[in-house]
């Protein structure tokens, strides 16, 4: 490539982090940009509902690289500015404040913003969303020993930030408005898992009850339900999921299906704009079907594999989704989608104990495993799900035997 390519990266998280030292690794001699609407330079997202929380990490503890990392890779990081707009024809990137950037190759890392609700209530002060650094610092702001916070969503996000606000010593409700929690990502089993967990830890869970209005006078007081009952609060947090930030694509005319829709290679529908992370829908050979994954995982293998393909360097993503969720105590970690499961094996105690490993089944075959405090079956399942084998189910919940006996080799 032509030493004065310019590529841009519009986004600067997970994806965009992974992307630019990667361009540099497989050779990227031109400049490389990041444009960014944050004020932080890429940072771990995932511990704003947990160590940073709860506050046994700093801001400067979950940068995804130190500044130097940039320096030394000479990315540009420009900070606090939105893009506007895509010119395609022109190749430029539009930005709010009237500057018009250049690209021969543009990445679209925008990721997600969270989905917000509409109720009576929901601007006062003391009611946040948690998405990013500078949510997490004003929640900081109001939390403390036995001050009362609720919780609208109990998803895992919701439930990170229950667990993160219980080490602060405050009391927590999640409210659910589905019949239990975690209702559209995990089976009933591991579901009930995590409420006896919360319970035992102090957190009060409501399911099926819809948060209806917010009320305070200067600032959050209570949040009223549709059954009439009613929950004090001194700090309100909304986690109801995430929408994916497709807005500037779409106008640009690229092809959007619940997200940017990309190939294998990372390229949108125009071969000069590629895509990563949550932002993206993308084929899944395992599953086959397309996805759009939120996942720190998918957003660094997304981004490498773009990085590569800039460079000419074609390598298909073909990764087996992976997740994580930490609270209390628990390491939860998910290999696989379990949608379209049949069964549940439960291995290990999942009723008394803090660990225990679940495998979603269909046809005999392995979809997904979550494994709480259970590396080796995480490890394991992620190669029995690659392998596609028909599974004996009272094997797979036979504690005392190896899941690596179960592998083909
Ligand atoms: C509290 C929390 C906990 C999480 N925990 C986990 C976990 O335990 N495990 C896990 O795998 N995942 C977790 N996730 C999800 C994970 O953080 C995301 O999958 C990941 O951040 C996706 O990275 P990304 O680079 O695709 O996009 P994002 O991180 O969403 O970043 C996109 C960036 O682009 C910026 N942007 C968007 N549009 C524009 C524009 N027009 N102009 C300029 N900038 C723009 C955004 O402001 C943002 O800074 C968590 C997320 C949150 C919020």
């Amino acid at each position: 490539m032509a030493a004065k390519s310019r590529c841009i990266i519009l986004g600067a998280s997970h994806a965009a982090a992974q992307l630019a030292p990667t361009l540099r690794q497989q050779g990227w001699t031109g400049s490389i940009s990041m444009i960014s609407n944050e004020y932080a330079l890429p940072y771990h997202r995932p511990p704003l509902s947990k160590d940073y929380l709860a506050g046994t990490k700093t801001a400067e503890q979950i940068l995804i690289r130190p500044a130097a990392v940039y320096s030394k890779c000479n990315v540009g990081i420009t900070m606090g500015v939105t893009a506007a707009a895509i010119d395609r024809s022109n190749k430029q990137l539009l930005l709010d404040d009237g500057m018009a950037l250049d690209y021969d190759k543009l990445v679209l890392t925008t990721g997600a913003r969270v989905r917000k609700i509409d109720i009576p209530g929901v601007d006062l002060n003391g009611v946040f969303y948690l998405r990013d650094l500078n949510d997490a610092q004003q929640i900081k702001m109001f939390t403390g020993a036995n001050k009362r916070a609720v919780i609208i969503g109990g998803g895992y996000i919701g439930l990170e930030t229950a667990s993160a606000l219980r080490k602060l010593g405050m009391q927590v409700t999640v409210l659910e408005a589905m019949p239990r929690i975690l209702q559209r990502v995990t089976a009933p089993e591991v579901a009930a898992f995590y409420s006896r967990i919360h319970a035992e830890e102090g957190v009060e869970i409501v399911a099926d009850v819809q948060a209806v209005s917010i009320s305070g006078a200067k600032q959050v007081e209570s949040v009223q339900c549709h059954d009439g009952t009613e929950y004090e609060a001194d700090i309100v947090i909304i986690g109801v999921g995430v929408i994916p930030n497709t807005e500037l694509a779409e106008q640009a005319g690229l092809k959007i299906d619940n997200g940017i829709v990309v190939d294998e290679y990372a390229r949108t529908s125009d071969e000069d704009i590629l895509a990563a992370g949550d932002c993206t829908s993308h084929y899944n050979p395992i599953y086959q079907r397309h996805l759009r994954l939120e996942s720190v995982q998918n957003a660094l293998d997304q981004a490498s594999v773009a990085a590569n393909t800039i460079c000419g360097n074609l390598k298909p993503y073909s990764a087996l989704p992976w997740f994580w969720s930490d609270q209390y105590d628990l390491k939860l970690q998910i290999a696989g989608l379990s949608q379209g499961y049949t069964d549940v094996v439960v291995r290990g105690d999942i009723d008394g104990s803090r660990s225990f490993a679940a495998f979603y089944m269909r046809e005999g075959k392995l979809l997904a495993v979550d494994a709480v405090n259970r590396p080796q079956e995480f490890m394991f399942g992620k190669k029995l799900i690659m392998q596609g084998n028909q599974l004996d189910t009272a094997q797979l919940a036979d504690d005392s035997l190896s899941l690596k006996t179960l592998l083909t080799s």
